[in-house]
């Protein structure tokens, strides 16, 4: 297997602040990124080599990018199975087409995670408002009504209990493909980020414990408050998982902690937003540790350089950059995000307690 040489090109499929982190990680390996994506004037273009503003499913566009670049990879997990077969023709695209599909649909992602032996909170395919009503009496009425596809940060789910009209709910999805899950009282949230090279190497980071404000990721700590069982059987899910998708690159697993049970919440293709805290708090940032499996470099060592945590910036909390860069210690990072919207993640900082202050 012959890693790519400096001054390669990787594809970006998706261009906000992962594909910007992706970018400059990639730098210093020798290579250079072309961010392809719809949206105008995307974060990550500022620091790439190129930029493509195109639909993902313009063949044109598509065309050029996939001649342009050696491997393809994305920061967007929601990218139309068309472009990513169309790329796939052209050019390796890491991770393959086949993870995304198992990890984009809710459905095929929790029978997925089920036949790999690692438990998920009880759901059912809801198609019709029958099957709605049908699987409210099977799991019970305090439950969670999500889309299949396209949902994040809490977009695309309805709470429901014993007071909810079943109808109500099914119109506020609009009618689409759903899954409905059992609530689960969790006594924490944590993620797995696992790295698995084209060589079939597998690594991670201990378990990241997650706080999350209206559906958004707010805080990230690690390691997690785990015990050493859980903290293990935790990192055994997420690697499973990675070898049973035949996966390249960096993903990340999230679970509810209930008691001494792991339930599997969600996939997600990519490196993800718990692991921010990796690029100064971990001797391999989750950026790098990606770039390296897609180009086919030996992966870096994921150990901690400490006690960690992450805080996101969201909307207004960017007016806390001046005094945070007064901080000693606090790394702060923007996303060139000229306008701060409410819920928009604007940036993140990061503090290392380091092991020999930490008390
Ligand atoms: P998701 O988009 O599936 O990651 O869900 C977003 C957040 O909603 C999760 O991080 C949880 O805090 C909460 N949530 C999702 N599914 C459930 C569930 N089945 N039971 C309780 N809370 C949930």
């Amino acid at each position: 297997m012959t890693p790519l040489p400096p001054g390669s090109r990787i594809g970006i499929l998706g261009g906000g602040q992962l594909g910007r982190m992706l970018a400059l990680a990639a730098a210093p390996l020798g290579y250079r990124c072309h961010i392809f994506g719809p949206e105008d004037q995307p974060p990550a273009g500022h620091v790439a080599d190129r930029v493509t503003v195109a639909d993902y499913l313009d063949e044109n566009a598509l065309s050029e990018f996939a001649g342009s670049v050696d491997v393809v990879t994305l920061e967007f997990e929601n990218v139309p199975a068309a472009c990513l077969d169309f790329l796939g023709q052209r050019v390796p695209v890491r991770p393959g087409p086949g993870a995304l599909a198992t990890t984009q649909d809710r459905l095929v992602e929790k029978d997925f995670a089920n036949s790999v032996g690692a438990a998920t909170a009880p759901y059912a395919a809801v198609d019709t408002l029958s099957d709605l009503t049908g699987a409210m009496a099977a799991i019970g009425a305090r439950a969670v009504l999500k889309t299949r596809r396209l949902g994040y940060d809490g977009k695309g789910q309805v709470m429901l209990d014993k007071s909810t009209d079943p109808a109500q709910a099914w119109q506020a999805l609009g009618g689409a493909p759903a899954i409905l899950e059992g609530y689960i009282a969790f006594d924490g949230e944590v993620s797995v980020i696992a790295a698995r090279g084209l060589d079939g190497a597998i690594s991670a980071y201990p378990p990241i414990a997650n706080h999350h404000r209206n559906h958004i990721l707010e805080k990230s700590e690690v390691p997690a408050d785990l015990n050493a069982v859980q903290a293990t059987r935790a990192i055994a899910i997420a690697t499973d998982l990675a070898m049973a998708l035949d996966y390249v690159g960096v993903l990340a697993v999230e679970l509810f902690v209930v008691g001494d049970k792991l339930l599997v919440n969600e996939i997600a293709p990519r490196v993800h937003n718990s692991g921010h805290w990796s690029i100064e708090g971990a001797v391999t940032s989750q950026f790098e540790q990606h770039i390296r499996a897609i180009c086919g470099l030996p992966l870096g060592v994921m150990a901690l350089r400490g006690r960690v945590v992450m805080q996101n910036l969201i909307g207004d909390d960017v007016d806390l950059v001046p005094g945070l860069l007064a901080e000693p210690g606090a790394n702060v990072h923007l996303y060139g995000k000229t306008e701060a919207r409410l819920g928009r993640k604007m940036g993140h900082v990061t503090r290392v307690i380091r092991e020999d202050s930490a008390s």
